[in-house]
């Protein structure tokens, strides 16, 4: 008893991502030796496994959108949001949107796929995709006409659209100067918050579970497509790699040379909250150092104490950049296709809204990525070739998620040091401004 004790502590305490790769390791290895041996499909009890651990994932989709998109709302004070605050809203949601940008090019120039494609997926799509689509009913139908049904359907965007709204308004009624109503919507936001936590708590739990879900969906890959698919994991950590790559260069060094910073001293400054963010993949365990780099830096501390916070929970550039690479190879694996048009454009406004309510804790983009899915009308039902797919991904999320963690943190820096130079917050002695 007392060892079989010490055993769950010991599998509780270890790192759950590296226990999430151990599993993607032993599942491989399992599935390569089964299709060796001709055999291609696991048993339905095996295979079960694998299901479980799927339906958990869509279990929390729409809870964890509606939780943690009002609490990420309304998080924005609005005394604070003057001048600085639209601006910092703005500039972190367009680097975001940027970001999915950079991902979908890096996906369409690297195309990772692990060409699992099946008969049946290539017929569901195509039937899938007879409804035509009229453009303006997808800017209008983000407008639920009934918010029940949009949860109850799970329709991602109106469900975004409505949290959205609710979490702003009860920003401003948090601080009404009725003091019933404020009183009402600080307990209503508790509400929230609590209902954010209390998913969180599921997601660490479903994470426990992982690493069987993910051997056993992996295995089932494995064994029916043989250990070449490997190589598409490799594709798809270069091509995000190389798009984080690009975003420092191209964005970050673009916004501070427009905003006239010297690029040096930032970078050296920002180069510990970056490590920082590199090793615990928590942009809100990075916090105080950001904001000692932020200090460090010479913005006031009226500007940081407030865009940091902020960017740590609703600026994901590097999240951002992720999803657009792996929606594309979700979508290529399965279905044997690129990303349509309008998928492209449904997965930069979804995976920029969805930075709002993705929480700066480690893995949490992976849960996001499903929720994307289910916004461009791909869901990852058990049992799929897409589960299949998306476990691959998951596989492999601490690496990624290593990545654009760091990039999520410097974002934050760079855009706060950005509006805090144009907004004269700066410090006339900032090594930043040195000549
Ligand atoms: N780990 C990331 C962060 O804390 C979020 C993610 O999983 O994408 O910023």
């Amino acid at each position: 008893m007392e060892k079989k004790k010490s055993l769950m502590k010991a599998y509780l305490d270890f790192n759950v991502l590296y226990k999430i790769l151990i599993g993607l390791v032993v599942g491989a290895i399992v599935g390569v030796i089964l299709a060796s041996s001709g055999i291609t499909a696991l048993p339905a009890w095996i295979s079960m496994f694998g299901t479980i651990f799927t339906r958990l994932l869509k279990m929390i989709i729409i809870p964890m959108i509606v939780g943690s998109l009002v609490v990420g709302a309304s998080s924005v004070s609005p005394a604070n949001v003057g001048k600085i605050g639209i601006r910092v809203v703005i500039i972190y949601l367009v680097t975001s949107a940027i970001g999915v940008t950079i991902g979908l090019v890096m996906a369409n120039i690297f195309q990772p796929h692990a060409a699992l494609a099946s008969v049946e997926a290539l017929a569901k799509d195509a039937a899938g995709k007879t409804a035509s689509t009229n453009v303006w009913s997808v800017i209008y139908n983000i407008i639920p006409t009934s918010v029940l049904t949009s949860l109850v359907n799970e329709t991602v965007l109106q469900v975004i659209f409505f949290s959205l709204v609710f979490g702003l308004c009860l920003s401003f009624l948090k601080v009404s100067k009725v003091e019933r109503v404020a009183a009402a919507a600080n307990t209503t936001y508790q509400i929230f918050d609590c209902l954010t936590e209390i998913m969180m708590m599921v997601v660490r739990g479903i994470m426990q579970y992982a690493p069987v879900g993910v051997a056993v969906l992996i295995a089932e890959v494995f064994a029916k497509n043989g250990a070449k698919v490997a190589g598409a994991l490799v594709t798809v950590t270069v091509a995000c790699f190389i798009g984080y790559a690009l975003h420092i260069i191209i964005v970050y060094g673009g916004l501070l040379k427009i905003y006239g910073i010297k690029i040096r001293p930032f970078f050296k400054e920002a180069r510990t909250p970056f490590i920082t963010a590199f090793v615990t993949r928590s942009s809100n365990g990075t916090l105080p150092t950001t904001m000692t780099a932020a200090e460090n830096l010479g913005v006031d501390k009226e500007v940081y104490a407030f865009s940091l916070p902020l960017g740590a929970t609703i600026n994901m550039d590097g999240t951002a950049i992720y999803q657009g690479v792996c929606a594309f190879f979700l979508v290529m694996s399965t279905y044997g296709r690129g990303l349509a048009f309008g998928e492209m454009g449904m997965i930069v406004l979804l995976a920029t809204l969805a930075s709002i309510g993705t929480a700066g804790v480690p893995g949490a983009g992976a849960i996001m990525l499903a929720m994307v899915m289910q916004g461009i009308n791909l869901p990852i039902e058990p049992g799929t070739v897409l589960a299949g797919a998306y476990a691959m991904i998951l596989g492999i999320d601490a690496i990624l998620d290593m990545g654009r963690t760091a990039l999520n943190v410097t974002g934050d820096l760079t855009c706060t040091t950005c509006i805090a130079k144009k907004m004269g917050f700066l410090s006339k002695d900032s090594v930043l401004l040195k000549k």
